[in-house]
């Protein structure tokens, strides 16, 4: 079998969306900002732009990693299979996960995780206990989604009122006044995707350098799985927060997607002449890359997820 390094990166615009909230001040719910600094005036200009970050993208992906995994009978310990990723980070929360006691030898405890639970073989994790620190690096890599270049200067984000007033009924009183008021922060942006998938390591013990790496049986099922659970990630956007009343208006604009036998990247979409960097970075220096296109005019999004994915699991399979 083979191992494949993929890199995505794409354009997609997201209307009216509260994907990812952090504090609630009061009854005001506020959207994640982070800073942005572009080129203005012949030096830089910062902006305080709507964002979705990485951890958020990261809970999504694993999230379906978890479910597909579990329909095709690979092991997923008992935590991440409920959605919960607390992913070892100590010993209440290992035994919790996987109903044993916790091995002695750090060795031993990576390989033990490894082989009970894919999110966490896949996704990494970080056991912390005492004086004890075991840590296994996530195998995929996802950034801040952010506004792209040419829309920083016209971005916002605008609070919404919501009641849940029920005038008219006994429930509302003068003296009760039913439920609060309430503030939700939406936005709306053409954002950058990114997401890298390395498989190099997945199924293998990666953290006690001295001893011979361990590998589990069923390796090249994890990484379809993996590659499956991607595919319907992405089809299917399946992350961030509050869709159950602010399901976004999606529309990927582009998407590039490269499949190489070793780490080669697709350039930021954060400009918008990306994938001709893409196309001119693979003429200089390519790990037999194959680019999967969707520039917005000819074949779809659907349509260049599915094939790239495709040729991933045939190499993977080779
Ligand atoms: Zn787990």
């Amino acid at each position: 079998m083979g191992d494949i390094f993929l890199s995505i990166r794409g354009r997609v615009v997201i209307n009216v969306e509260a994907l990812n909230m952090t504090e609630s001040v009061g009854n005001y719910v506020k959207h994640r900002r982070v800073p942005v600094m572009i080129k203005e005036n012949g030096g830089y200009g910062v902006y305080f732009v709507p964002s979705i970050s990485g951890e958020s993208i990261a809970h999504g992906f694993q999230d379906v990693l978890a479910r597909i995994a579990n329909s095709n009978k690979l092991p997923v310990c008992k935590l991440c299979d409920k959605g919960i990723l607390l992913k070892s980070s100590n010993e209440n929360i290992f035994k919790a996960a996987f109903g044993i006691d916790v091995p002695k030898d750090d060795y031993e405890l990576e390989k033990t995780i490894i082989e009970r639970c894919i999110v966490e073989d896949v996704g990494g994790f970080l056991y912390a206990h005492g004086e004890r620190n075991v840590k296994r690096t996530s195998n995929f890599y996802v950034g801040y989604m952010i506004p792209v270049s040419e829309a920083i200067k016209n971005v916002v984000i605008e609070p919404q009122l919501q009641t849940r007033y029920a005038l008219g009924t006994p429930f509302v009183s003068k003296e009760e006044k039913g439920q609060m008021i309430y503030y939700v922060e939406l936005s709306s942006a053409p954002y950058v995707f990114s997401f890298d998938l390395d498989t190099k390591y997945i199924g293998k013990t990666t953290f006690v350098i001295d001893k011979p790496r361990s590998e589990v049986k069923n390796r090249k099922e994890r990484i379809i799985t993996t590659l499956n659970a991607l595919q319907t990630f992405l089809l299917e956007l399946m992350f961030g927060a509050k869709k159950s009343r602010f399901l976004p208006v999606v529309n990927w604009e582009s998407i590039v997607i490269a499949i190489s036998d070793d780490v080669w990247t697709v350039p930021s979409p954060f400009t918008l002449n990306y994938i001709e960097k893409a196309q001119n970075k693979k003429e200089k220096i390519n790990y037999n890359t194959s680019l999967y296109i969707y520039d917005g005019t000819k074949g779809s999004f659907e349509e260049t997820v599915i094939n790239a994915i495709k040729d991933a699991k045939e190499r993977v399979l080779k």
